[in-house]
């Protein structure tokens, strides 16, 4: 079929095989031509098939030459519906780690469920005996516990109202949006998805059952920003979340022998999951064209190969005070930000195409899903029935 992209609201229903394709291709180009890493060399990544997974993903095998095992939360195309572009993704991944002489294996289902963390250590004992680095990279709305309740996250305050800016990303009209607090229930089930307790069971089953190499690492991944969005990030539900994932990372390193928790304070970036939180996505198209222009840009796969090159395996873990690794760090920049603050008081629908890249979100936006990739034929037919080689 011909796939155009059907966008509603924050999501792409549709995804394009070739483009998802073409857009792996670069990054595995970016990682390559970045240089060999000395670092990891069995790696379990957890949320593999999109944003900071894949790329940690990208940057573990062709950086480090690791073989990967990604779990993944994918739809299946057929010849009249396309798969979603998490599929298209690690089809491709694994049909380019194939040719490289690189071991890539994926399991499609529920990372939260105790039948995939069963799966993963089966195929791990089989296949590589140990891993020596596992990646805990998931975004999920929702989790569904062993007890069969489920819990879902929402992306509220945890004070009282908070009015900003927003925008509308399609037609780039600039509103006012105000978000309510969270209750004490929603909170709590913010951090039963999006917190440390399915990281911590993981490591766990996984140590339990004799799969770590001793010395091995585990990150996970957060975010800070700056004041404009503590109000719905830091200090917000989602906030909460990733204040319990950095206590469990000094949980696990304490009570898991054999493996030390790090978690990674990563840049704000148009991922799937960072598109529906309110207020973010214009803090993104600033900082965006403020960092454009400053040289500092970077994508998921720039900011996972340095995380892997330099912040982990280029002679020891480099962490701040808080023994948190900072990702953020050109984000963060006093300039940078002294730039954004100044821009985020003064824009407006009219003058948004000079103040934020608008463009760039967008563009950044349809290549999640495949759009948007140099070189495809848009036009042409495109088999949206590909399988994933090692599960089909
Ligand atoms: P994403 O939406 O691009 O990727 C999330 C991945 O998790 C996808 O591969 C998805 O299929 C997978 N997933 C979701 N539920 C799953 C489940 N139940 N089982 C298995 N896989 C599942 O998100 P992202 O932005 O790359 O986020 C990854 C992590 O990075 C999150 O912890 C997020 O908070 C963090 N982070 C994101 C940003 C940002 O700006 N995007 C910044 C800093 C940190």
């Amino acid at each position: 079929m011909i796939v155009k992209p059907k966008i509603r609201g924050f999501i792409c229903t549709t995804a394009h095989p070739e483009g998802c394709k073409a857009i792996v291709k670069e990054q595995i180009d970016y990682v390559k031509n970045a240089g060999k890493i000395n670092g990891a060399k069995k790696v379990l990544v957890i949320g593999a098939s999109m944003g900071y997974g894949l790329a940690s993903r990208i940057a573990a095998a062709f950086g480090c030459g690791a073989a990967t095992l990604g779990v993944i939360f994918d739809k299946q195309g057929s010849d009249s519906r396309t798969a979603s572009a998490g599929w298209y993704n690690t089809a491709a991944f694994e049909e380019f780690a194939a040719a490289d002489g690189l071991y890539a294996k994926t399991i499609n289902g529920d990372a939260f469920s105790a039948d995939v963390k069963n799966q993963v250590i089966d195929i791990i004992r089989k296949d590589l005996g140990k891993v020596d680095m596992i990646v805990y990279s998931l975004a999920a709305p929702r989790r569904t516990c062993s007890d069969g309740t489920v819990y879902s996250s929402v992306l509220k305050t945890t004070g009282g109202d908070f009015t900003n800016k927003t925008v509308d990303v399609k037609s780039g009209e600039i509103s006012e949006v105000t978000i309510t607090p969270a209750t004490e229930q929603e909170i709590f089930a913010t951090v039963k998805v999006m917190g440390g307790e399915d990281w911590k069971e993981w490591i766990g089953a996984l140590s339990s059952a004799g799969v770590i190499e001793d010395g091995a690492v585990t990150v996970a991944y957060s975010y800070i920003g700056p004041e404009i969005t503590h109000p719905i990030y830091k200090d917000g539900s989602i906030g909460r979340a990733k204040d319990h994932l950095a206590a469990t990372a000094k949980e696990i390193t304490k009570s898991i022998d054999g493996v030390t928790a790090y978690v990674s304070v990563n840049k704000a970036l148009v991922t799937q999951s960072s598109s529906a939180i309110p207020v973010v996505p214009l803090y993104i198209s600033i900082l965006y064209k403020v960092m454009k222009e400053m040289g500092l840009h970077e994508g998921c796969i720039e900011q996972m190969q340095r995380l892997f090159a330099e912040k982990i395996y280029g002679g020891g873990v480099k962490t701040d005070e808080n023994g948190l690794i900072r990702m953020d760090d050109l984000e963060m920049r006093a300039d940078v930000q002294e730039k954004i603050s100044k821009v985020w008081n003064s824009i407006s629908s009219g003058n948004i195409s000079e103040c934020a890249d608008l463009d760039g979100y967008r563009t950044d936006f349809n290549r999640l899903f495949g759009f948007d990739a140099a070189g495809v034929d848009y036009e042409a037919d495109s088999d949206t029935a590909i399988g994933i080689p090692s599960i089909l």
